[in-house]
């Protein structure tokens, strides 16, 4: 996400932050290509040229010029002006007075509409809320079904009225039908168009007048980048847009939509969709998404994904075994499973502080998902005992597991001394000495977010 962006203010904002004094010279000059990195990642120019002013009247006002931490202070600045053009405070969703909630989902054709009603449902129902999917696309019959498949995942209610009904019969009744089921939120999934069209923006006063929504989300897509804000203020000027998903972030969007579409039509953004499947969608938090694009990571995220994905009793019982010398490949492979549930690598080390920006250097091959496959396999192909004591795998024994594992021998070797650097350190952080350098490390970072 957002990676060539960072790629280039990081870029930026390292040279300046290394830096003491500034002269004017050299922050016109910063400004100047951290206005082209906007620009390139596709950012309105407008919204582009309001967050350099920005940056510039407040650099000004605190007449830092001369101050011996110039560098950091625009780092600063620029944080907070990315976190306002991303729309500042994260909104939750429009909760109705009475049950059921009620979610009208709208936007054009493969935009991610019915895909993102499942992540909803999905959610909800995780949260212990009874979920109600409403079929509302009867234009297409692979619709439905679509809609039936991830309700089903997601262990949503959904309601459908076949294909041989208008759209409006279908939301109404479903309507009722939900309310019946005493759900606590019903989702109404709509028909696209390819583009914007009378006959679309008709069916969906009429559907919204009919369900009387708490909520009207528009689906788009984040790789259209400007035509997305486009779509955007078109859809809201029609039907009256509460919240925005983008979707498709998990992809190599540029960030323009992302960070250009709040700005322009006031309607701020509630979700992102970050890959195809039922969990592929996050709350759009900007501060933390800020934080993402100027490679300081997102620590929150991060443990907040960890904990729904391990539990608490497999964390102590690691660290126990981390504490008395006890880690073996067989922890080891659970790690890896563990990590692969939380996500496609990438994704994760994103959130890293310090890791965004030398994640290019990984894609070489160090830590990906291809290489936990293989990890996994190698590990897999040994017998419980060489899980449980590795040191004693020797030649021949390697040469069987390779085989097994459909890898070099040269593959294991490297896993092996992989764990074997992986467990020194673990040694090292568990002693007491450890521990002091480690803190040492995060006191020292504190002060500079960009120095790794
Ligand atoms: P609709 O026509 O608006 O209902 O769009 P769909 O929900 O059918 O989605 C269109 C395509 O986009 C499908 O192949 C989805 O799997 C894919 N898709 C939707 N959201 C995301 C996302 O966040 N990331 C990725 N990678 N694909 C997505
Ligand atoms: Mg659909």
């Amino acid at each position: 996400m957002f990676e060539v962006l960072r790629n280039k203010l990081t870029g930026v904002l390292n040279r300046l932050g290394n830096k003491g004094r500034l002269t004017e010279k050299e922050i016109d000059e910063a400004l100047r290509e951290i206005r082209r990195a906007l620009l390139e990642a596709d950012v309105n120019y407008k919204v582009a040229r309001t967050f350099i002013n920005s940056i510039k009247q407040k650099v000004n006002d605190d007449e830092i010029l001369s101050s011996i931490a110039a560098g950091q202070h625009i780092i600063k600045v620029t944080n907070d002006e990315l976190i306002a053009t991303l729309g500042g405070d994260n909104y939750s969703l429009n909760v109705g007075v009475k049950k059921p909630s009620v979610i009208l989902v709208v936007g054009l054709n493969g935009s991610g509409k019915t895909t993102t009603c499942g992540k909803l449902a999905n959610k909800f129902v995780r949260d212990g809320e009874v979920t109600s999917l409403i079929a509302a696309d009867v234009h297409r019959p692979a619709a439905i079904e679509q809609l039936k498949i991830m309700g089903e995942q997601a262990g949503a209610n959904v309601i459908d009225y076949g294909n041989n009904h208008s759209a409006v019969y279908v939301a109404e009744n479903g309507i009722e039908m939900s309310k019946r089921s005493q759900s606590d939120w019903t989702i109404v999934d709509t028909a696209g168009r390819f583009q914007i069209d009378e006959e679309l923006m008709t069916e969906l006063e009429d559907i919204k007048t009919a369900v009387s929504p708490d909520e009207v989300l528009l689906v788009v897509d984040a790789m259209t980048g400007q035509e997305a804000v486009n779509v955007a203020q078109e859809f809201h000027s029609r039907i009256g847009i509460t919240g925005l998903v983008l979707t498709k972030m998990d992809g190599d969007a540029r960030g323009g939509a992302a960070l250009s579409i709040t700005s322009v039509t006031g309607i701020p953004v509630k979700f992102i969709g970050v890959g195809e499947k039922i969990d592929g969608l996050d709350i759009f938090y900007p501060d933390r998404i800020a934080s993402r694009i100027l490679g300081m990571g997102d620590v929150v995220s991060l443990v907040e994904k960890a904990q729904s994905t391990f539990d608490e009793e497999q964390i102590l019982k690691l660290e126990s075994k981390i504490k008395n010398s006890q880690f073996d490949l067989e922890d080891f492979l659970e790690q890896i499973r563990s990590l692969k549930k939380m996500g496609p690598m990438n994704q994760i080390l994103e959130m890293i502080p310090g890791f965004a920006g030398k994640k290019n250097n990984l894609a070489s091959g160090e830590i990906d998902d291809a290489q936990f496959a293989k990890s996994e396999a190698i590990i897999c192909s040994m017998t419980p005992d060489e899980r449980r004591r590795p040191q004693q795998i020797g030649g021949s024994r390697r040469r069987r597991i390779a085989k097994g594992s459909g890898t070099s021998a040269q593959d294991v070797n490297q896993l092996l001394n992989q764990f074997k650097q992986i467990n020194n350190l673990m040694k090292e952080m568990a002693s007491p000495k450890g521990n002091k350098r480690l803190m040492k490390m995060m006191e020292q970072r504190g002060t500079n977010p960009f120095q790794f």
